[in-house]
């Protein structure tokens, strides 16, 4: 084994590097920079390598050279300051950067002071026109928020490669000023895969869906090839949407052009399909999947939790448990509680609780406190869960005291909710959502003068309402909706069939319910009634487009209201067809007359 070196091999473990540079030792080699450098960079960037050997053999050596630094800077580039006083280090001992040394020791770069200091030498030792170098310096100066200097580097290349283009693209990106981003996407001379999932990943991130839909639909017209990233990023704007459709085309281009579906694809084809609704599917995916990484794991039972199958979620995890490949995280513990809390598991919540801290000492974090808030507040143990907020050892946050609150409305306690209301607008402010439900507390016990101080509030403040919107896919297009919207092409038809949806329920009994006082002012349009929430005109367009008994999946950025909620129900049975609807906190089935949620949400 020991003559590898020889045969051009390289070392695969510590212990061949001991024993190689023994060899070299013995043969008097040692000082020899280029035999040196396979054991260097074996230590400096396998994961199995040891970085302290690798600075040991450097001091030892008489005269190392700027590849070996270079070598340095690319392991470190995660620890800066180590990356920037071996770079003076390598400068004392009299050693000039090359074209290789910038990119990585950019990279390390934890300031835009130090930015700018590189950025002086790139210029002092005359790489001021190597490209590689440049890029990363206009990625850089985004990543600290410097876009004028970020310009000005990208504007002294000379000419521009598609990766600098698409770092420039990024940079807005990265600090959500899409339609800048999107101006110079359009400006590109070429494009490559990258640049495309650049440009669609900005969309998605920034919730503008029907265009990163658009965007990825005239990539392939353009004839570029999907790949793994943009498959990955196509199935989050699929998630973020409810996109089923679309999202088992992309699962079955994956198939099909035998891209890899390692335990990072996979888990994101998982979360899709619990996601759209689809939780058979899901699973189906999730049992296949060669490689179960714990990403994998924590979406299903993830997708167990938003469906309220409390009960699989627990089955899953104990198997995971069993199998023990994989070891459980806080977001395992998170999913589990909130299973749990959905599914109305209260022993079974306590009990995972006390497992997570003392079998796998997980540290409870806010999430994990505020599951147990939500389980015992939704089981109508508001005090046990007033308990767990007062004794918990951060002070609780707005979703914490948001899950007690929400417990309350529903279970009337008038003075608790009152209390924690007034600490959640506190806490969260600028949150419309917060006012919503203190609003509606004060309106279910009669007290209009509160109701309407709460909206004085709101006016005062200037608190800005999250514009509602709904989602239905329909024949491959995402046909987004806003409340009262018309941009719709088929808006007149849709309106008349929202009119004959509510004629129809109304016979079975539809009153409208306006309990939600606050939500028609705040969360929807003002100018809007009831009846044209968005959830309603996608529901509406549904059924135009739909034979009866077929299911409908709807996704809406917000909670559901209650009308809506009521409405769906009637709809449901009348027209004979399940009705999914995915809001901001669960999922939604409503079949013959009924909702999964059991009225609690
Ligand atoms: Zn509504
Ligand atoms: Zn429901």
């Amino acid at each position: 084994m020991s003559s590898s070196i020889w045969a051009g091999v390289g070392p695969s473990s510590m212990a061949e590097v001991k024993q190689q540079h023994s060899v070299l030792l013995r043969r008097g080699l040692s000082s020899d920079n280029h035999a040196m450098s396979r054991i260097f960079t074996f230590c400096s960037l396998s994961n199995h390598g040891d970085i302290n050997y690798a600075l040991k053999l450097l001091a030892t050596l008489p005269n190392p050279d700027t590849f070996l630094y270079n070598t340095l800077f690319k392991a470190f580039n995660t620890s800066p300051s180590l990356s920037l006083s071996l770079y003076s280090h390598m400068l004392q001992r009299s050693l000039l950067p090359n074209a290789f040394t910038f990119p990585p020791l950019l990279k390390s770069s934890s300031n835009l002071h130090q930015t700018k200091q590189l950025h002086a030498h790139i210029i002092k030792f005359g790489f001021a026109s190597h490209i590689a170098a440049l890029n990363n310096l206009v990625h850089v100066y985004f990543l600290f928020g410097s876009f004028h200097d970020a310009r000005r580097v990208f504007h002294t290349i000379s000419h521009p490669d598609v990766v600098s283009w698409t770092t420039l693209v990024s940079g807005y990106s990265l600090w959500g000023h899409v339609d800048e981003a999107f101006r110079l996407f359009q400006l590109m001379p070429c494009k490559n895969s990258v640049s495309w999932n650049a440009m669609i990943s900005c969309f998605v991130k920034n919730n503008r869906f029907p265009e990163a839909f658009e965007l990825f639909r005239r990539m392939r017209e353009e004839g570029v090839e999907m790949d793994r990233f943009v498959a990955a990023t196509m199935l989050s704007a699929c998630t973020g949407v409810g996109a089923l459709e679309q999202g088992k085309w992309i699962h079955g281009y994956v198939e099909k052009a035998g891209i890899v579906l390692d335990s990072k694809l996979g888990a994101t084809i998982v979360d899709m399909y619990c996601k759209c609704g689809c939780l058979d599917e899901a699973f189906r995916v999730f049992c296949g999947l060669k490689v179960k990484g714990l990403s994998s794991w924590n979406c299903m039972i993830g997708g167990f939790a938003m469906h309220g199958k409390g009960k699989d979620a627990i089955s899953l995890f104990s198997l995971m448990e069993e199998e023990a490949m994989v070891v459980p995280d806080g977001i395992t513990f998170v999913n589990v509680l909130a299973a749990c809390a959905h599914s109305g598991l209260v022993e079974e919540g306590r009990y995972y609780f006390r497992y997570m801290v003392d079998v796998r000492g997980v540290e409870p974090a806010m999430e994990h406190y505020g599951c147990m808030v939500d389980l015992l507040a939704r089981a109508g143990r508001l005090e046990e869960a007033k308990k767990v907020v007062e004794e918990m050892p951060m002070s609780p946050d707005a979703s914490v005291l948001g899950a007690l609150l929400g417990a309350c409305r529903i279970h009337g306690n008038f003075e608790l909710g009152e209390e924690v209301g007034k600490r959640v607008i506190e806490l969260d402010p600028g949150n419309s959502g917060r006012y919503v439900m203190l609003g509606n507390i004060y309106a279910s016990s009669g007290k209009w003068e509160q109701v309407a101080s709460v909206r004085k509030w709101m006016d005062e403040r200037g608190v800005k309402k999250e514009p509602g919107f709904s989602i239905i896919e329909m024949e491959g297009v995402v046909n987004e909706f806003v409340a009262g919207g018309r941009d719709h092409p088929l808006a007149e038809t849709i309106y008349d069939k929202v009119y004959e949806m509510l004629e129809s329920i109304r016979v079975v009994g539809y009153v409208p319910d306006t309990d939600d006082v606050l939500h028609d002012l705040v969360e929807e349009e003002r100018e809007n009634p009831l009846f044209y929430h968005s959830e309603k005109l996608a529901i509406a367009y549904g059924l135009l487009k739909t034979k009866r008994g077929e299911t409908l999946r709807v996704t809406k950025n917000l909670r559901v209201c209650k009308d809506c909620h009521q409405a769906s129900k009637l709809i449901s049975k009348v027209y004979g067809c399940d009705i999914i609807i995915r809001d901001r906190n669960r999922f939604h089935q409503f079949s013959n007359g009924e909702c999964s949620c059991k009225d609690y949400w």
